[in-house]
């Protein structure tokens, strides 16, 4: 039991209406652009290594596109997942554009939110049945051995890196290499119809949540939970959210739900409804230079979320004495800050990177027992450049979700 759950108040769940359920007939039904592939929800399908398919950037900065990759074929400690839902965070457009650094691997398939079904588990499999609702977020194997892995925090693996969950070498392990042939050796996310995992790196979602609303808890959730809790947000806290997107808004909701007294900080007053609908107490807006200027000195914990270059000085301003200034929006570029801003209040400028994988768990449960869920819009997977473009031009309410029935 953690600390959290003595916390009693409980945040109102607010998502889209789920969709039909596909059946895996209709799943499998040739589409336009692919050759149908196996169907992936019968029994034994992944004996073998299973063409799936998926939407991939073939180049840098390219249109995503219809595509078929191949999961490999279940080991003993492996789960298949079918993929019902991939949540699109921020960081699959940074990455499939180079916007962090260049020379990625293309063709990249994006996608490290993943809600799906187990449709098979090899033999040594224990924590996962048939049928079983999971989610999958960023990592999908480290070295599970350095001091990092075995404290729960293998996001931070020393003993080469976590294997994120695309784009990354999955030869990095013996435990988790794949044949070359079959995969090309690198990861695939969840744009796509299937997954085979390491059970180790899968998460069970709790029954009473929405599987589609869920998903983005892989990592939009879990990103804004691990700093909350590791930097010791307290009841009484008076928290500021920057950035109502993916992350913001999901910071809000777990803000809440933790006891904090939170204020949503963002451009303009276009989200100040939407704010005061998601539960938060107040609303900054941070064009309002008279109203950052009230707002100095008041704060004790400040979220940042920004995708995009801005002034973490000013967030810092907003901070009272020891306040704690947690980044986890990741900007391109390198951010400038004059020694007095954390100097003069005894401040913490920290960062913070997703959850480790038991985290990931505990933040699930902590959602399933306070009915919390992302604000999502449901899009099919010939919507996803044009759901990119508004992520960018942060017209998004509040995480877009492919239903991969679609592709
Ligand atoms: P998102 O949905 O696009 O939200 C980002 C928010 O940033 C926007 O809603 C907007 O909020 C604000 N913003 C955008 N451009 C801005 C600008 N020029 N100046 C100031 N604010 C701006 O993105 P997301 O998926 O939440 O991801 C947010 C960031 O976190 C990304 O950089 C992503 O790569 C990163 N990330 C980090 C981790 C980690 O482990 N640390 C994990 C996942 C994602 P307003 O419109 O309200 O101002
Ligand atoms: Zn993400
Ligand atoms: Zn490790």
């Amino acid at each position: 039991m953690s600390a959290l759950d003595a916390i009693d108040t409980t945040t109102a769940a607010t998502s889209s209406a789920p969709p039909s359920p596909t059946s895996a007939a209709e799943l499998c039904a040739p589409s336009a652009h692919f050759t149908p592939t196996a169907n992936i929800a019968t029994p034994g399908a992944f004996a073998k290594p299973t063409q799936c398919k998926c939407m991939a950037a073939l180049t840098e900065g390219g249109a995503l596109q219809p595509f078929t990759i191949t999961r490999r074929a279940l080991k003993d400690t492996d789960v298949a997942i079918q993929i019902k839902y991939a949540g699109v965070c921020h960081s699959d457009i940074h990455q499939a554009r180079g916007e962090w650094s260049k020379g990625g691997i293309f063709p990249m398939v994006t996608g490290h939110e993943v809600g799906g079904v187990v449709v098979a588990v090899g033999d040594q499999v224990t924590k996962f049945n048939v049928g079983d609702m999971v989610g999958v977020g960023c990592m999908v194997d480290a070295c599970r051995t350095c001091k990092h892995c075995r404290s729960g925090n293998e996001q931070y693996c020393k003993g080469g890196g976590a294997v994120f969950t695309y784009g990354d070498n999955t030869n990095k392990y013996l435990h988790s290499s794949e044949a070359e042939e079959e995969t090309g050796a690198v990861t695939n996310g969840g744009y796509s119809e299937s997954m085979v995992v390491y059970e180790g790196f899968v998460c069970s979602i709790p029954e009473n949540l929405d599987l589609a609303a869920a998903t983005p808890l892989l990592c939009a959730g879990v990103t804004t939970y691990s700093p909350l809790i590791h930097y010791g947000l307290r009841p009484h806290h008076k928290l500021a959210v920057v950035g109502l997107g993916g992350l913001g808004h999901m910071g809000v909701k777990l803000g809440i739900a933790m006891g904090a007294e939170v204020t949503v900080v963002s451009r303009g007053t276009a989200k100040q409804s939407d704010s005061k609908r998601l539960g938060a107490h107040h609303f900054l807006d941070s064009t309002d230079v008279s109203a950052m200027q009230e707002a100095a000195d008041t704060f004790d914990f400040v979220l940042d979320t920004v995708a995009a270059n801005h002034d973490v000085g000013a967030l810092l301003d907003l901070l009272t004495l020891d306040g704690k200034c947690v980044m986890v929006g990741i900007p391109p570029d390198a951010v400038p800050i004059a020694a007095p801003k954390l100097i003069m209040g005894r401040k913490t400028l920290a960062g913070s990177l997703i959850g480790g994988i038991k985290e990931t768990q505990e933040m699930l449960d902590f959602c399933g027992r306070h009915n919390i869920v992302a604000d999502i819009e449901l899009i099919r997977a010939d919507e996803v450049n044009e759901a990119w473009e508004r992520a960018i031009a942060s017209d998004v309410k509040y995480r877009f979700v492919i239903d991969t029935a679609t592709l």
